[in-house]
């Protein structure tokens, strides 16, 4: 495929997706009001707002796979009733969701085919790699997605759209799993796309990213269009204050002196885990502090966090917890010990996507006897506390967690970890798809909970936000484990250095365990 497969003829200055007075409600909550949205050919504009403002619910409208109420939709200039997703690109409109799509147990080249008209194999692998080397996406075809990181996924899923020669492309939140290097060749991919005429709506609470990407920003709040800007013709603190009617809390660290080791992993071992295999991991974690491990997605962070966490096992002294050897033990015995865990994956890792708000706040309890002998009123009693500490907007405490935003899903699980006050916390990614708002109050709540004594590992792509949360960063390359520093003793290109494999061979100096400043 060339370029110019993508480049579109308009028939007219029409936008290329025209949406008036779109409402859609269910139940009590109003997700869109009256909203009306634009995009030009070749245009990309970025769809800005709080967490469950409405700006999925309006895209998933765009791509048929919900009806209004009412409102109309108009493409290149004449009405579409989208009544499908099949329908939508049909229409050229491709989606890539913050949830990901695809078969883990399929390979790469299989998930994409699934999605196109019928050819055969290696007309469709030669098409795949063909664009994988254009725009910088590159994925192992026969690779098996089970194996790949969230970053990889992401970078199929958006093959998969692009193979579709898409005139309108959505992207909902698709650089929370990127890396910094990674999001740069993803823009320079979205804006050839642009320049060749292909319109794009980007959903993002990343504000800087809006700044570089876009040249029109619509903001929402509470299901309604309250700004429509040029968002390089502003701050990142005015497009926070557009989205959240104020300016976002500021952290608020408290001052702690780490305590006694509460985790030690030493010569941790394990084989592949989303492709990727451990070597000979050593480190170790005290009350009251923070580890952040920064990398790019895919060297070992699946692996670590399933053998801290008891989803695999390993030699019982790899892993110590409270001064236990924990290895061996799975990962109910070691939440029995105080330990709690929250997965990159929101949906089927962290929560169970069919069940309601009630029964997934009692699902990390220690033991499913515990869970089995609860009141059924404990759950409700649960939830309604997550929901009202973490600011989670929701219908109702028997909605199904799959319903819930991304955002609101994201403060749901921190919550309801956080609350049953863990002694060891694990976290993966603690802010992805999380509105600038709402990502400062989990990042205080973690550093609350440091205060309090737990001893917590963050392995974030963020670096920011490892700046602001650890007392010690690591950085994980090719399943190793690099020396620790203290944030303040690293800078961000050494970091990124590092996250290329390339610290020095010597063990230098240990960090001082001195609190974040
Ligand atoms: P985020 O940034 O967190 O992804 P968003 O702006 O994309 O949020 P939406 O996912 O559009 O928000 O959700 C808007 C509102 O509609 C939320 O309150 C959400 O709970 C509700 N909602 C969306 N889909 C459903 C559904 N199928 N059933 C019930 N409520 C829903």
């Amino acid at each position: 495929m060339r370029a110019a497969d993508f480049v579109n003829v308009p028939t007219s200055q029409s936008p290329r997706l025209a949406m008036g007075d779109v409402t859609k409600r269910y139940g009590t909550v109003i997700a869109n009001d009256a909203v009306s949205f634009d995009v030009m050919p070749g245009e990309i504009v970025a769809l800005l707002g709080e967490n469950g403002a409405g700006k999925t619910t309006l895209m998933k409208i765009a791509y048929g796979i919900s009806q209004p109420d009412r409102g109309t939709i108009a493409i290149d200039g004449s009405v579409a009733d989208i009544d499908s997703p099949r329908h939508a690109r049909a229409l050229g409109i491709a989606m890539v969701f913050q949830q990901f799509a695809l078969f883990d147990a399929a390979t790469v080249l299989e998930n994409i085919a699934l999605g196109l008209p019928r050819a055969p194999m290696r007309e469709i692998e030669f098409r795949v790699l063909e664009l994988a080397a254009r725009y910088g996406l590159q994925v192992d075809p026969a690779g098996r997605v089970h194996d790949l990181s969230m970053g990889e996924r992401q970078r199929v899923e958006l093959l998969r759209a692009l193979l579709g020669r898409p005139r309108l492309l959505i992207l909902d939140e698709p650089t929370s799993v990127l890396t910094p290097p990674s999001v740069e060749r993803l823009f320079g991919t979205l804006q050839q796309l642009a320049e060749s005429g292909t319109s794009i709506v980007f959903i993002s609470h990343k504000l800087h990213e809006i700044r570089e990407l876009a040249t029109r920003c619509v903001v929402m709040r509470s299901g309604r269009v309250v700004a429509n800007v040029d968002p390089r013709a502003q701050t990142e603190s005015a497009l926070a204050r557009l989205m959240l009617g104020a300016d976002p809390r500021a952290l608020a660290p408290h001052h702690t002196l780490p305590g006694d080791v509460m985790l030690q992993v030493s010569s941790l071992i394990v084989n592949a885990v989303e492709g990727r295999r451990l070597d000979d991991v050593s480190f170790e974690v005290r009350s009251g502090e923070i580890v952040g491990i920064a990398g790019i997605s895919g060297n070992g962070q699946a692996a670590l966090m399933a053998a801290l966490a008891g989803e695999i096992t390993a030699r019982s002294d790899a892993v110590q917890l409270c001064g236990k050897p924990v290895g061996h033990l799975d990962s109910a015995q070691r939440r029995a010990i105080g330990m709690r865990y929250i997965p990159e994956q929101r949906l089927g890792h962290a929560a169970v996507a069919g069940m309601s708000l009630e029964d997934n706040a009692v699902l990390t309890d220690e033991s499913v006897q515990a869970r089995l002998l609860m009141h059924a009123s404990t759950g409700r009693v649960r939830a309604a506390r997550v929901v009202e500490k973490f600011g989670v907007r929701a219908a109702s405490l028997s909605q199904k967690v799959e319903t819930l935003s991304g955002g609101n899903l994201q403060k749901y699980i921190v919550g309801r970890e956080v609350l049953q006050a863990p002694r060891v916390l694990l976290v993966h990614q603690p802010t992805w798809g999380v509105d600038a708002g709402s990502a400062a109050a989990i990042r205080n709540e973690l550093l609350a909970l440091r205060a309090a004594g737990c001893a917590i590992v963050v392995v974030s792509e963020e670096l920011d936000e490892l700046y602001q949360l650890a007392d010690r960063l690591f950085v994980i390359a090719n399943g190793r484990l690099s020396p620790p520093r203290a944030p303040r003793q690293i800078s961000t290109e050494e970091l990124g250095v590092w996250m290329g494999g390339g610290w020095p061979a010597k063990q230098p100096v240990h960090a001082t365990l001195t609190p974040a400043a």
